[in-house]
């Protein structure tokens, strides 16, 4: 089983490439990231999470297991809810982030058809949060200036735990 990466490793800053190529390895790719999801009691991962640079998310927040291969929002809409987050690269930190309450994804799945989701509520968040991770964004950089600077010190903290 993979580890997951956690914050400050730079790969989670890296923007991901796209996966040309739904092959072998990319397949064991979506296997380990799921057993990594549902074993860390996850609702979604991003590959960067488990140190692979690539375009490619698993979500389930309780309705399924979604794969998506070079996810893309296309649409934004609904009003903006404010909701705390937590990140599995980022233990122990909760921010509070504004989104766009419904929103439609499409991608490719592991079987390479394309696919278009429109989802609401908590699934449009996770797939906000994801695709966040594929742009090398992450839940602190949504957090205002108050929160932020209370996050400093422990964000020094996983800084330290990683080297
Ligand atoms: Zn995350």
């Amino acid at each position: 089983m993979r580890t997951i990466v956690t914050y400050p490793d730079p790969v989670l800053r890296r923007k991901a490439e796209p996966v040309s190529d739904i092959n072998e390895e990319i397949l064991e790719l979506i296997e380990d990231m799921t057993d990594a999801m549902y074993g860390d009691d996850g609702v979604g991962l991003a590959a960067p999470q488990v140190g692979e640079s690539k375009r490619l998310i698993v979500v389930d927040a309780g309705e399924g297991l979604t794969v998506l291969i070079n996810p893309e929002i296309i649409q934004k809409s609904g009003e903006e809810a404010s909701l705390e987050e937590g990140c599995l690269s980022l233990p122990d930190i909760r921010v509070d982030v504004s989104r766009p309450s419904s929103v439609v994804v499409h991608g490719l799945n592991e079987k390479g058809k394309k696919i278009e989701l429109e989802a609401e509520g908590l699934l449009a968040r996770v797939f906000q949060h994801e695709i966040d991770h594929l742009n090398g964004v992450l839940i602190i950089d949504h957090a205002s200036s108050v929160q932020r600077s209370l996050l400093k010190s422990r964000l020094r903290g996983l800084g330290k735990a990683a080297s």
